[in-house]
């Protein structure tokens, strides 16, 4: 803990009086441009990777980057969605998932979470990823096998958040975006979900179809349709 209060005093002495007018600004409210979802894991930073800050990203972390679909879970993640959504009005949702995820892992190794109760509560609403995997991933293993299940993993989610009423009718209206990305610990890059190619491809800046590519109405149906 002592490195975290050294942190607060010199974000307290030194960078929030060094940029006090941003900070002012910040007090009247916030209007970010996009909801992020990604995993509680502490090597991903949604501020870092995508360089953006204080007031920029409406953030949902929990283990495992999961949405449950609306209705299944009782937890703060819909009324953040909604909140998102309707409230603040982003006009983009990342799901953000990443390499190297323990929550992933677990879901394909039930007992890597036996005895605690409630992971293994909270990655149920997952079963989607783990029944995918199984049924058509039967010869993949090891790594291979995890980074196959992140991806799959990103995209149930991005169809369990369209179930999400106040998600459905934005979507519906062209006034909303959801983009599927995976964040490499290794590389530092992220790969976004292309559903014209069916496939997670480097995020580029320069690609001039990018923006399209990335927008998914429906991608497992795309995918195996
Ligand atoms: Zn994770």
């Amino acid at each position: 803990m002592k490195e975290l209060f050294s942190g607060v005093h010199q974000f307290h002495s030194q960078v929030f009086q060094r940029e006090r007018d941003f900070f002012d600004k910040l007090v009247a409210g916030q209007s970010p441009s996009a909801l992020f979802v990604t995993c509680s894991d502490s090597r991903v930073d949604p501020n870092l990777i995508t360089q953006s800050g204080p007031g920029e990203l409406f953030v949902l972390r929990n283990a495992g980057n999961i949405v449950p679909p609306y209705g299944a879970s009782n937890g703060g993640e819909s009324a953040t969605i909604e909140y998102a959504v309707a409230a603040l009005g982003v006009r983009d949702i990342v799901i953000c998932g990443h390499s190297r995820c323990g929550a992933v892992n677990a879901l394909l190794h039930p007992e890597k979470a036996a005895g605690m109760p409630l992971v293994s509560a909270w990655l149920n609403h997952a079963e989607t990823t783990r029944r995918i995997i199984q049924e058509n991933y039967g010869s993949v293993t090891g790594d291979d096998l995890v980074e196959i299940a992140v991806q799959e993993h990103v995209l149930v989610q991005i169809e369990n958040i369209q179930t999400h009423p106040a998600v459905a009718v934005k979507l519906q209206r062209g006034e909303l975006a959801l983009h599927a990305w995976i964040y490499r610990l290794e590389t530092g890059s992220i790969s976004a979900y292309s559903s014209e190619n069916a496939r997670f491809e480097p995020l580029t800046m320069n690609d001039p179809a990018t923006e399209n590519k990335q927008i998914i109405d429906n991608p497992m149906q795309r995918r195996r349709g």
